[in-house]
């Protein structure tokens, strides 16, 4: 498989599609084009002239930016599935425990691998991949060697140990490899892989520690996201209300599930220009998690970006999310459930912007990705219209987020690269890439059982 980092040099013509831009300055287009040069979108409109420039016909498909997702924890891709039906806490005890704990270099590599394989197949072209297993060095050099071998844009959002000292009342700062890894891979700016800390924050860390850990961050020059909020006994620590207390909130601050934050805090975020990730299907499939509070974020007037969280309880498509979050804040508002009196409405074209230009500002790569604008990378989709679950396509927006699925999505584009074609992506040695997975699996499966023996 080649390192997916080199852009294309030349010039392609994505001709004739249907375009949603989400560039509020360039809206939706029927019948466009894009010119894409050295990687880079040139310029978007009808009938451009472009001679000699390959040409990708788009005069059957839906044409919009890739999808980001600003929180997965890919590393756990190939355990897929099995926690489906267990209660959060065992998840919690187990993967975020002894399990996690006991994976391997490979096992993070091949996870992080498959995941953002999967990933862009599905059309998503950005990633924060949250990886919060970063138990050794190997390990954080097992997930960035992924990461660059799968193509996708990603954020390499670098953890913790997998170990309790690490996460209650945690007096532990931040593992310095974060600086080695900053300078060993992240030093060119011309690169598909940011680098950016995952935080444990004032809900698992000391006062002084977490205060620490963000001024490492910022040192370094780097993003930093968070969880917060989530199941009440973290929810207590109100943990927005003591950054801000603490002077810290910023926009280089990335809240995720915020589910049971209280409204001041939404609103502190919102003041300090940060950002909110919704972990959608995982938030509605997690029993005591607390609310998606989406009525709360919009009427503070923050728009939220949307992720995948944990494949081990969910599905990581952005078309799942995108759509469980429309009808989740529907049934929500208009059953009278909401905190906000006037709740905000809500579109599909407001869910499509969370999905993409919302979460390329959560990521910090606005000024690259999120929206087909002249000057950003060419980072974008191809949809089948004429597929028999789409067409004929009547609003191409709604057609996206109410039905469409990653086997629609026909083509894949990073930095103007193609990684999918014709419905296939195009990564070499895909059938030795899910044997290792398969691998990983049985390891893993073996290390929750014996652990559950253990522990009765
Ligand atoms: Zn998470």
């Amino acid at each position: 498989m080649d390192r997916g980092a080199a852009l294309n040099a030349g010039r392609t013509l994505i001709t004739d599609g249907h375009v949603l831009t989400m560039d509020p300055a360039l809206g939706e287009l029927r019948s466009a084009d894009i010119l894409i040069e050295n990687g880079s979108i040139r310029a978007v409109g009808p009938a451009l002239d472009a001679p000699g420039a390959d040409v990708i016909d788009a005069s059957s498909m839906i044409v919009m930016p890739g999808f980001v997702d600003t929180h997965r924890h890919t590393w756990q891709t190939a355990v897929r599935h099995c926690y489906a039906d267990l209660d959060p806490p065992q998840y919690f005890a187990e993967m975020l425990g002894p399990v996690g704990a006991a994976y391997s270099p490979e096992d993070v590599r091949v996870g992080t691998l498959v995941g953002a394989l999967s990933a862009l197949d599905a059309g998503i072209t950005t990633l924060v991949d949250w990886a919060h297993c970063m138990n050794t060095p190997d390990h954080a050099d097992a997930a960035v060697d992924a990461l660059a071998e799968s193509g996708i844009r990603a954020v390499f959002a670098h953890g913790w140990p997998l170990a309790p000292e690490w996460t209650r009342d945690s007096a532990l700062p931040h593992p310095a490899d974060l600086r080695r890894l900053r300078d060993c891979y992240f030093s060119s700016p011309d690169q598909l892989l940011t680098l950016a800390m995952a935080a444990r924050g004032p809900e698992m860390a000391r006062p002084e520690v977490w205060l620490g850990d963000l001024r490492l961050a910022r040192d370094l020059g780097i993003r930093t996201t968070v969880h917060v909020g989530a199941y009440p006994h973290n929810a207590r620590h109100r943990a927005v209300a003591q950054l801000r207390d603490a002077g810290v909130l910023g926009p280089d601050l990335t809240f995720v599930h915020c589910s049971r934050s209280a409204t001041d805090e939404i609103a502190m975020i919102a003041d300090a220009g940060g950002s909110i990730s919704l972990g959608v299907h995982c938030e509605l499939n997690s029993a005591g998690m607390g609310d998606i509070p989406l009525d709360r974020i919009l009427a503070a007037g923050l728009r939220p970006s949307l992720s995948g969280d944990t494949e081990t309880k969910c599905s990581g498509d952005m078309f799942t999310q995108m759509r469980l979050l429309l009808a989740y804040y529907r049934s929500w508002t208009g059953g009278g459930h909401s905190l906000v009196p006037e709740p905000p409405f809500l579109g599909v074209r407001d869910v499509l912007e969370f999905a993409t230009l919302a979460g390329a500002r959560a990521a910090g790569l606005d000024g690259q990705t999120g929206s087909l604008s002249p000057g950003k990378q060419a980072d974008l989709i191809l949809i089948r219209a004429t597929d028999l679950n789409l067409a004929p396509v009547t609003d191409p927006a709604a057609a996206v987020v109410l039905a469409a699925h990653p086997g629609n999505v026909d083509t894949v584009m990073v930095g103007g690269r193609p990684v999918k074609r014709g419905g296939r992506l195009l990564a070499a040695g895909l059938p030795a890439v899910l044997e290792l997975a398969e691998q990983s699996r049985r390891r893993v499966l073996a290390t929750i059982a014996t652990q559950r023996v253990t522990r009765r």
